[in-house]
């Protein structure tokens, strides 16, 4: 019996998984904003998946952490994480070991991903495929052969910050046309405030005079058929096709897999990323590649995080 926690800026994701793959319990609960605060909803996180699982802390051979940002899996520390900004060089492992009395593993949330989605999703029907994990930012993960590939230090696959306009839009990460600027959540907000004034009829307009706007209020308008949130999501879904048809291109894959809370909106932009791979990836390439969400949704990082306590523990 294993715990997976994927620690996000906003949740921590748990699950805790036997070594057959059966999923005894899951919740989510506030990351929190400080580092003593984090550590308390860690403890908590596995006091409920524990509860709920009948299993007592005995029966909990590891736990597996799936964390954003730049990580030393060998020191098992946090270097620095964007979205967990209090953790600056935090000695993850030690901290919940010592809080958890478990075995504890570190491990990137990118690369937990493609291990849930591997493990237990539909990533286990296909020996080559990517994954595209659509949030705040985009991440990505690439299986080839039936084996994640994650590079030389384990964090390859940025998929988020590769080129797509070397004249375009600026990103976080300093450089210009990155395909996270363009087809993230992010990218969804900050498209719908530059093309607003274009739709004055539009009913995003009335709400965010009440609330702020996010991916989730726009994705909610398109279900009422808002023209502004439909162009968008149609916006979104032409860029993601080009990013996807490069790596179509590179990878010629079986399957091409969706997740992160952007995917959720997937019926109103996945058509137009097909549609931009059949216009622009090689003939031989684009062929009959299935295309999916990730199997557990939010969940995949934590069951992959999961996977990655479970493999370390038997080695
Ligand atoms: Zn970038």
């Amino acid at each position: 019996m294993v715990i997976g926690l994927d620690i996000g800026g906003t949740n921590i994701k748990g699950v805790i998984v036997d070594s057959t793959g059966v999923i005894r319990a899951q919740t989510s609960v506030p990351t929190g904003k400080a580092i003593l605060e984090t550590e308390q909803h860690i403890v908590q996180c596995i006091n409920i998946l524990q509860e709920l699982s009948h299993i007592t802390k005995n029966g909990v051979e590891a736990i597996g952490i799936g964390s954003a940002g730049a990580i030393d899996k060998h020191k098992g520390t946090v270097i620095t994480s964007p979205n967990i900004p209090w953790w600056k060089n935090y000695p993850v492992v030690q901290q919940i070991q010592k809080l958890s009395g478990c075995k504890t593993f570190l491990e990137n949330d990118a690369n937990c991903a493609v291990f849930g989605e591997l493990w237990l999703g539909n990533g286990k029907h296909f020996k080559n495929w990517i994954m595209l994990t659509l949030g705040t930012g985009i991440g990505g993960g690439a299986v080839i052969d039936g084996v994640p590939y994650t590079g030389r230090a384990g964090s390859s696959m940025e998929f988020g910050h590769t080129t797509i306009d070397y004249n375009g839009l600026l990103c976080k990460c300093g450089r210009k046309g990155c395909l996270e600027c363009y087809g993230s959540a992010t990218a969804v907000v900050n498209f719908t405030k530059s093309h607003i004034s274009m739709y004055p009829d539009s009913t995003i307009i009335k709400r965010i005079k009440q609330e702020s706007l996010t991916a989730q209020l726009v994705f909610e308008e398109a279900q009422k058929g808002d023209a502004l949130a439909l162009y968008i999501f149609n916006l979104i879904g032409q860029y993601l096709g080009i990013g996807i048809a490069n790596l179509v291109n590179i990878f010629n894959p079986e399957a091409m897999i969706l997740g992160g809370g952007l995917s959720g909106a997937h019926e109103y932009f996945m058509p137009r990323i097909i549609q931009g791979v059949q216009t622009l990836a090689l003939a031989g390439m684009k062929e009959d590649i299935y295309y999916c969400l990730t199997s557990y949704g939010n969940y995949t990082a934590a069951i992959g995080a999961a996977k990655y306590a479970l493999d370390n523990l038997l080695e």
